[in-house]
């Protein structure tokens, strides 16, 4: 870093004895600053960079890594990505204060090394791009008191809809259904478009999108990105500075720049996209990646735009590459899902982390980090997270989370959990689809309806029952599969507050006509279970 500012200041001057630079210039600088999910060239906080008088500032700080337990992936993930990208900028002619995890003198906190870089550049002004997490805003907001200097907060436009937007949008509505946001994003921005009607004359192919995947198919093989030596550096420092956090490094194949996140949405498109709506809700076991696109993470990091990831697709649509239903499928998620949690948490924090509408209580259960259950399908799941820092959507929605909304285990618990484990992770985004969609904790405002299933629904989307120690034709008794008894029990408890609920009818008038022994039976055995779960135990109390 020295000699990247010694650089800087042999331009300046070079700069003044050519009468180019006045002392104005000259005096005059602006801390830019970048967080680790702002790796965007035109990230509001870089517009009007001057590379003779700016300084670009990136922090590695302990705290971040630290205060969840992240995946190891994810930690790698997002230094290599940040020194890459300040690589990048650098090449660019931009001069990059970059702060090693382990330089000396690293305070270990994002306020304090502000602090620490404003003491070094006495910058005229700080710029810096609205975080896209509470936790990091509320510290943002006390830089220029703290510093005694300027602070410039620039909306995040790398988002469809701005934080304003979403709010006009929500604002007088008694609710917020994503449906209605995402119609009105897609007019907005003319995406799968026919003049005012949607592409093919449907907003919605959801119900073509449902397909269990046939036994035999053999799922394409995804690009991934080897290590280069800068990532292996940084596996080296996470290896020693996190040695006891979740998941192994050994499968890392996320991109961490711009051109392999670029490689990798082509790969999509041409290999997953076209399958992307059939099997979107399939499971099978060893394969965790089917046709999904794998590009959240670099989407959240910022080394993709939802912008050109949109594009992409609704291109292949038009050229025949890929069908409507895939594409429209594919873009709900990115221009309807993605758009709207960020504007839910843009809204409600910081209360809606504190929601608890079905007062769930109980501990994560040990094999959350383990993997140490005899129930498979989340066993494969769970190894999977662990081995990739990943899992699909539907296995975080109808496996980890459907299970969890079962057993009521505290929403705050479950929601550090999918925190901590996916590289693509990031409280904006993880956090209303756990709290609102997983677990139901926030009682509607984000999904009509809680998302329990029993294992019947695992079972019609996945082979994940036929080599279960469970049975998942059995409703009640030793060898029944847990999820059954779960779900009937999770309905009788629920009664007062979910009865009322139209999506819930069909459930509860089945229940309506079980006699109260069959209802007892189903009661006793999740009690059975769960209290089996709270010990740590598996099925007839064996230790896992
Ligand atoms: C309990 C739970 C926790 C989740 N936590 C996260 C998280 O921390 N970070 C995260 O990016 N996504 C999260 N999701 C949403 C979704 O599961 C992931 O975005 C997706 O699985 C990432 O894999 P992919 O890139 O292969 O996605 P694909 O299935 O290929 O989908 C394409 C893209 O659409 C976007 N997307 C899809 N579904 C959603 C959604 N429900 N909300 C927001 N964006 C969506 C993502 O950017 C994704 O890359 C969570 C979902 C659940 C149910
Ligand atoms: S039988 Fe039940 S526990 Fe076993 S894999 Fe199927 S759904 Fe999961």
């Amino acid at each position: 870093m020295g000699a990247q500012l010694g650089a800087r200041e042999v331009l300046l001057a070079a700069l003044s004895r050519r009468g180019a630079a006045t002392p104005f210039v000259a005096a005059v600088s602006t801390l830019r600053i970048l967080l680790g999910d702002q790796l965007s060239f035109d990230i509001a906080a870089l517009a009007g960079l001057e590379p003779a008088r700016d300084i670009v500032l990136m922090m590695e700080v302990m705290h971040e890594g630290a205060y969840a337990n992240h995946h190891k992936q994810k930690i790698v993930l997002v230094l290599s990505a940040m020194r890459h990208f300040a690589d990048a900028l650098r090449q660019r002619g931009v001069t990059v204060d970059y702060v090693k995890l382990d330089a000396p003198g690293n305070t270990g906190s994002f306020t304090s090394e502000v602090q620490r870089a404003v003491g070094r550049h006495r910058p005229q002004g700080i710029v810096v791009t609205e975080p896209s997490e509470w936790r990091v805003q509320s510290m943002v907001e006390r830089w220029a008191e703290l510093t005694n200097t300027p602070v410039e907060i620039r909306a995040d436009d790398r988002f469809f809809a701005s934080r304003g937007r979403f709010a006009d949008w929500a604002r007088g509505r008694r609710g917020w259904r994503m449906e209605h946001f995402y119609r009105e994003m897609r007019r907005e921005h003319g995406i799968l478009m026919e003049g005012k009607a949607p592409a093919g004359g449907d907003w919605n192919y959801d119900s073509e999108n449902r397909k269990r995947l046939p036994a035999r198919t053999v799922p394409p093989v995804r690009l991934r990105f080897p290590p280069d030596d800068t990532t292996r550096d940084v596996m080296r420092l996470v290896e020693c500075c996190f040695p006891d956090h979740f998941g192994g490094l050994e499968e890392f194949g996320w991109p961490v720049t711009r051109t392999d996140a670029l490689r990798a949405l082509d790969d999509f498109v041409s290999i997953g996209l076209p399958s992307f709506g059939d099997y979107q809700d399939a499971m099978k076991a060893g394969a965790p990646f089917l046709y999904h696109s794998l590009l959240a993470p670099a989407l959240n990091l910022g080394l993709l735009s939802p912008r050109e990831v949109c594009r992409a697709a609704e291109t292949a649509w038009r050229s025949g590459a890929a069908p409507l239903n895939a594409v429209e499928g594919f873009v709900r998620q990115i221009l309807g899902w993605r758009e709207y949690v960020r504007g839910v948490y843009g809204m409600l924090m910081p209360g809606y982390a504190y929601g608890n509408a079905l007062q769930a209580t109980r501990k994560l259960p040990e094999f959350y980090w383990t993997g140490r259950t005899d129930m498979r399908c989340l066993r494969e799941t769970i190894d999977g997270t662990a081995r990739y820092a990943y899992s699909h959507h539907i296995q975080r929605l109808m496996l980890t989370g459907n299970f969890a909304l079962m057993a009521g285990i505290a929403p705050h618990e479950i929601e550090r959990w999918y925190l901590a484990v996916y590289a693509d992770a990031f409280e904006w985004v993880e956090m209303p689809n756990t709290l609102g969609m997983a677990v139901f904790a926030d009682g509607g405002r984000m999904a009509s309806k809680p998302y329990a299933a029993s294992g019947a629904y695992i079972d019609r989307m996945s082979d994940f029952c036929s080599g279960c120690a469970y049975d998942v034709k059995q409703k009640t008794g030793g060898e029944a599969c847990p999820f059954n008894y779960l779900y009937w029990a999770f309905l009788i408890r629920q009664t007062d507050r979910l009865s009322g609920n139209p999506r819930m009818a069909m459930p509860y008038r089945a229940l309506d006509g079980w006699p109260a022994e069959r209802k007892a039976a189903i009661l006793a055995d999740a009690d059975a279970f769960l209290d089996r779960l709270d010990n740590n135990e598996q099925r007839s109390g064996a230790d896992p």
